[in-house]
């Protein structure tokens, strides 16, 4: 007698591509509510909710980064 369970009959591939099918639509809505992005108002590009926006650099209609301005290379350390 076998002491733990055993299953009786060998699952089909259907059964088990539905349950891996549900499990993918499930996290795909938990992500899907988690990550909520939105629009933003001054340049329309889709941003994430409480963030600045990564295209035109405005938060909430302030001007937040100076998108214009370019990042200079780092070449020495100064010290
Ligand atoms: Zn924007």
């Amino acid at each position: 007698m076998s002491k733990h369970p055993v299953p009786k009959k060998k699952t089909t591939k259907r059964v088990t591509k539905q349950r891996y099918g549900a499990f993918k639509t499930r996290k795909l809505k938990q992500l899907t509510a988690i990550v909520s992005l939105t629009d933003c108002d001054n340049c329309g590009a889709k941003k994430l909710n409480h963030n600045t926006c990564t295209k035109c650099g405005t938060y909430r209609g302030r001007q937040v980064i100076d998108m214009n301005k370019k990042a200079e290379k780092i070449t020495t350390i100064k010290a």
